[in-house]
């Protein structure tokens, strides 16, 4: 007897052409081979599926860029590593090599940072949660400490003293800029207040000394003009703050937020045409900042550093990850499904973009909306919800993009192993630069009590 078919409801697709954006519309001419030159088959059968790729030319043509587009328009400028965004250590080590400080927000990044040998005076340390031992150990190595909240300012101050240094410190400042969400839950407010009470507490503090002002607006904002008025702010309240109290304020850090070439869900226009370039946005900042501080050049102050600590706009399109097909079928309501071996727990960004979706192949047959699901025995785990794709086989290889920013950071050890992670080197060498998990490196934490080794009653 043959195998019993199974029924598949009949389906009617309409042809549709050049609707929607690239991110959403696959074209059956429009495929990868591979990335910088290396096939995307040599790269599995070496490595695996799933697998992250990072190419260390894009990041440290990025960082460059990014250099080039500040130094040229003000000086001087630091870039601070945002840590959280890739804290890989190959990635930071690439990016310390082009001259970047760390910016950490917990006491793992800081450690982090100081074992692959950056020393504590080139280390920002920003975030809410900085115990009192956290904070010795900063005073001790020298980092520089953004604070965020009178708590903390108190428990610093205490430190200090204990150690019997004066520390100087930068206050992390929020405002509305009118463009951005205020995130309000960090730092010092500026409206109401609190913000110049902070300065001023400091100014009466012995051990404490106030020489720089932070903000950091949010993440992804597709607006220069935002920081336009955050320049015009910060620097209103460095002003304030030093005939005030008396401090010298020789640092201001506008934290980061510049947008990388992704979709946001929910908005049906791409983006990604409009998302400005790094230009753009050092544009805004430094041609404000020099404007709101041309009267100190005239009066010869010092002209404060200005601090990047840009994250997402230097690494995501930097990295790629590579998933396999593992199965197709087709929905109830006659959509085709493919479930693939990389869902949200390797991409967790998927909860709040699109990524860029592209085959291995010239695919055949007619583009229809598809779903793509991840490997994880959850509802949740969807990669894109919708996009145009010719049907896809089991064995087909998709490359995910741009994947470098908060997925190898905020990836989940859940249900599946985590895959290999290598870089193409600059010279094209290939390394694995994080290994893929196995039983013995899940299992490596856990301890099992004596009395729950076997006896098990499992007839
Ligand atoms: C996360 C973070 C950054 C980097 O943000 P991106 O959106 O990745 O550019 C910079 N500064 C602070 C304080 C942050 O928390």
């Amino acid at each position: 007897m043959s195998a019993r078919k199974n029924w598949i409801k009949p389906t009617i697709t309409p042809h549709r052409e050049g609707i929607l954006n690239k991110f959403g519309r696959i074209t059956a001419k429009e495929f990868i081979e591979g990335i910088e030159g290396i096939p995307i088959k040599d790269l599995v059968s070496q490595y695996g599926s799933p697998l992250f790729v990072l190419s260390e030319k894009q990041l440290r043509s990025n960082i460059r860029r990014l250099k080039q587009a500040f130094e040229t328009r003000y000086q001087p400028v630091i870039f601070g590593w945002s840590y959280k965004t890739n804290y890989l250590n190959a990635v930071c080590a690439v990016l310390h090599q082009e001259g970047s400080w760390a910016e950490v927000v917990s006491l793992f990044e800081y450690e982090k940072a100081r074992s692959l040998g950056v020393s504590g005076n080139r280390i920002l340390f920003n975030g809410p949660h900085k115990t009192k031992d956290t904070l010795a150990l900063c005073v001790q190595e020298g980092a520089r400490i953004h604070i965020d909240n009178m708590d903390e300012l108190y428990l610093l101050e205490e430190v200090a003293r204990a150690a019997d240094k004066v520390v100087s410190v930068t206050i992390r400042l929020n405002f509305d800029n009118g463009f951005t969400e205020p995130w309000s839950r960090f730092g010092f407010n500026i409206e109401s207040g609190q913000a110049i009470d902070a300065a001023r507490r400091i100014s009466n503090s012995q051990w404490l000394n106030l020489c720089g002002l932070h903000s950091h607006i949010g993440t992804f904002v597709l607006e220069p003009n935002a920081y336009s008025s955050q320049i015009k702010i910060m620097c209103e309240f460095m002003e304030t703050a030093e005939q005030q109290t008396g401090c010298i304020i020789d640092s201001l850090d506008v934290g980061g937020g510049f947008a990388s070439h992704l979709d946001l869900q929910g908005v049906y226009i791409s983006t990604e045409q409009t998302i400005p370039s790094v230009e753009q946005y050092a544009d805004a900042i430094c041609t404000t900042l020099l404007r709101a501080t041309a009267q100190r050049r005239a009066q010869n102050k010092p002209q404060p550093t200005l601090i990047v600590e840009s994250g997402r706009a230097v690494v995501d399109d930097a990295e790629a990850l590579i998933s396999s097909v593992v199965s197709t079928r087709r929905l109830p309501s006659g959509k085709p499904a493919a479930v693939l071996d990389a869902g949200v727990n390797l991409l967790f960004t998927a909860f709040w973009y699109h990524h860029r979706v592209q085959p291995t192949r010239a695919l055949d047959g007619l583009a229809e909306e598809t779903v793509l699901y991840g490997p994880l025995c959850m509802n949740i785990d969807v990669v894109r919800q919708s996009i145009m794709i010719p049907p896809l086989q089991v064995g087909d290889q998709l490359i995910i993009t741009p994947v470098g920013a908060y997925n190898n950071t905020q990836w989940l050890q859940f249900i599946e192993y985590r895959p290999n992670v290598v870089m193409i080197h600059e010279d094209g060498q290939i390394s694995i630069i994080r290994k893929a998990e196995n039983l013995s490196s899940m299992n490596q934490l856990e301890i099992l009590p004596d009395h729950l080794h076997g006896n098990f009653k499992l007839s």
